[in-house]
Order: C-alpha cells, then sequence, then structure tokens
C-alpha cells in the first residue's frame, strides 16, 4: 500500500498559494486557494475536485514541491469525483492492461531507449542519433508492460497506477537495464516525481530524452549545419513532473541554430494541447478545448514560429493537424535533430 508523500504543514505556511492561484483553468484568489487546498488535504470535497482539467500544471507551480496534482487526483478518486464519463474511464483501464502474454526479455546490462507505450513510434528511432542504442519496448504488441500507467492520472485512478505500476518496473528491470533514457516524458516523470512521491522504489536511473538527444548532439556535433528554421515548442502536461529539463530544449534549438520564437504561452505559462479536455466530454469541455487550441496556435502564427516541434505523441496527433492548417510544419524534436545531422526523417514535410 503506497501513500502520497503530501505535507500539509507545508501549506500552512505557504506564502503564495501558487498551485491554485496559477491554475489557468480556474479564476482563484489566494484566500480561497489557502482554503481549498486545505479542505482537499483534510479529505473534504472542493469544486477545485470537480472544475479541474487535470493539466498537471500545479505540480511545476508548488515552489514547495508538495504534490498538489497528485493529490487532487487521489481525492477525486476518494470522493467518486469522475474526471471522465465512466465508461470511458473503464475502457481506458482495461486498454492500458500490462499483463498480457509475455514480453521477450533482451538482456540489456547497461542503457537502453525505453519507449514506454510509444512501441508504434520506433519509426522515429532511426539514423546515427540512436546508433547502437538498445530498445526495449519495441514491440507494438508487448507495449503495455511498458506502459508507465501514469495517463491514469487523467482518469482520477490513483490506485490503478499503484496496481500496476511495480509490476512495470519489474519488467524493466529485468532487461537488467540500470539506465532508462525515457522516451515520453510522462515516463520519466512517472519514475523521478511520482514513484518518490508514493514511495515507489525504481531500480535504474532514468534520463530524460531530450537530455540524451543534446548529449549525442554534442558528440555529433561536426554534423551540424544550422536547421535555420523559426520555432514553438508545444510542451507536454506531462513535462510539468520536470520542469528542470526544459532546458534541454532551448539548449537543443540554440546547438542546431533553431530561433525559439517569444510567445506568451511559454514555459509556465504553456497550453497543453487539449486532447485530454476535448476527451473529457463535459458539458462545454469540446469548446474549452478548442479555445485553448486557438489561443496556442494563434500565439505560435503571431509570434512567427514556421515549425511546431513537439515532444508527446499524443500533442502531436491532436495538434499537428491543426497547426498545418495555420501554415505552421509539425515535427518531432527527434527528427527535428536528424534534420540538423543531414538526415532526412520520414515525417518531415
Ligand atoms: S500545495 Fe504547494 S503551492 Fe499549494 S498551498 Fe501547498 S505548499 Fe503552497
Ligand atoms: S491540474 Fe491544472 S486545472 Fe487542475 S488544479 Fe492543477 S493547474 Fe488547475
Amino acid at each position: 500500500m503506497y501513500e502520497l508523500n503530501f505535507d500539509v504543514q507545508k501549506c500552512l505556511h505557504c506564502p503564495t498559494h501558487a498551485c491554485l492561484t496559477r491554475c489557468q483553468h480556474m479564476d482563484i484568489d489566494r484566500d480561497t486557494a489557502g482554503r481549498e487546498i486545505l479542505k482537499i488535504a483534510a479529505g473534504e470535497d472542493s469544486f477545485v475536485l470537480h472544475d479541474c482539467l487535470t493539466c498537471y500544471a500545479c505540480e511545476e507551480y508548488c515552489p514547495m514541491g508538495n504534490h498538489p496534482f497528485y493529490l487532487i487526483v487521489k481525492r477525486q478518486e476518494e470522493l467518486n469525483v469522475q474526471p471522465l464519463p465512466r465508461p470511458l474511464i473503464q475502457r481506458g483501464i482495461n486498454i492500458g492492461k500490462p499483463f498480457r502474454g509475455e514480453p521477450k526479455i533482451n538482456k540489456v546490462n547497461g542503457r537502453a531507449l525505453l519507449m514506454g507505450a510509444f512501441a508504434d513510434h520506433m519509426f522515429l528511432i532511426q539514423g546515427r542519433l540512436f546508433e547502437g542504442l538498445p530498445v526495449i519496448s519495441d514491440d507494438p504488441r508487448k507495449m503495455f508492460h511498458y506502459f508507465c500507467q501514469l495517463m491514469y492520472l487523467h482518469y482520477a485512478r490513483i490506485s490503478v497506477i499503484n496496481e500496476r505500476l511495480p509490476g512495470v518496473i519489474e519488467t524493466i528491470t529485468r532487461h537488467n537495464v540500470t539506465e532508462a533514457i525515457c522516451f515520453h516524458d510522462e515516463c520519466y516523470g512517472t519514475y523521478t516525481s511520482y514513484c518518490p512521491s508514493m514511495g515507489i522504489e525504481v531500480p535504474f536511473r532514468t534520463v530524460h530524452f531530450f537530455e540524451f538527444l543534446y548529449n549525442r548532439l554534442v558528440e555529433l556535433r561536426n554534423l551540424i549545419r544550422p536547421v535555420n528554421l523559426r520555432v514553438a515548442y508545444q510542451r507536454p502536461c506531462s513535462s510539468r513532473l520536470s520542469p528542470g529539463k526544459l532546458r534541454f530544449v532551448y539548449d537543443i534549438f540554440k546547438l542546431i541554430g533553431a530561433e525559439a520564437v517569444q510567445r506568451k504561452y511559454v514555459g509556465r505559462n504553456a497550453l497543453c494541447c487539449g486532447g485530454i479536455i476535448e476527451g473529457q466530454r463535459r458539458e462545454g469541455s469540446r469548446k474549452r478545448a478548442s479555445e485553448i487550441q486557438g489561443l496556442n496556435i494563434s500565439d505560435m502564427k503571431d509570434a512567427g514560429a514556421e515549425v511546431c516541434v513537439f515532444n508527446c505523441p499524443a500533442c502531436y496527433h491532436t495538434l499537428a493537424h491543426l497547426v498545418e492548417k495555420e501554415g505552421i510544419r509539425p515535427i518531432f524534436m527527434s527528427d527535428l535533430c536528424r534534420l540538423a545531422i543531414g538526415e532526412q526523417p520520414a515525417g518531415w514535410r
């Protein structure tokens, strides 16, 4: 039985209550924020549990590392507050079951790229950046054995995550992985933020995908030719769990001659892709998702972005066609890095 490490004393002495005052989706003043977070911590209901769009951002806003978003989700589950219609929750939970059949366990004895639940994105793992790097979870039929399960935060199902995640960690460990480079930053956030907050042991080191890409580019520095593109970065919700790694986005851009355009919705003010909000199917959620997407894409366009750079496949599938409609070319970060070293990624059009 795992317990969330949330310290209510920190909230009692918190000078900002930034977790809720900074929320982009609710208008909450400081007094209300202080009152509501204490109610939630005490196990009581709050309008926050019902209106939260599960964007993860309060995890980043809390200056005390106190995990307000995990607390909100835990309470939603305990008080039976459903962020999605119940049949969708049940269907989603069934899809991500990790233990169907047996995955093939290749012994890595070192570092490996962990694709998590994105084995179907192996088309991105091509070329010199990835030469000689072992991959685990490259079989789409078995990828849920490696699915970090954190997506169920959007479903208010901490119990599902805590029940399945230790088995997923055990499967990864069976490969004798000492260092897992996480393709998806949701996996990275799981092992470096969620697991410590719950007291779940992770017996391997983890590396953020962008840190790996940056280091590979430095090794291949002689091949780099400036891409000379004006770029906007689509920050995914799960990157709120590892804000310290955001710097690699800009370090990569600098290294490859991409100019990050000056935007309003950037860094802590980034807007999510809206995919989860669209899927919540609450009254007005489609409209809200489309408002957020409109603000986000107009901001990219007004700033003069030619290219929108993605980290998360889910963001890509939600937004790529919408940015394209506005004349902005979508690309995954790894493909942008391949372009910079003179390769032609298949998805670049
Ligand atoms: S969760 Fe963090 S930001 Fe929110 S009141 Fe508590 S300490 Fe402050
Ligand atoms: S997860 Fe997002 S919408 Fe929910 S309370 Fe936190 S910042 Fe607000």
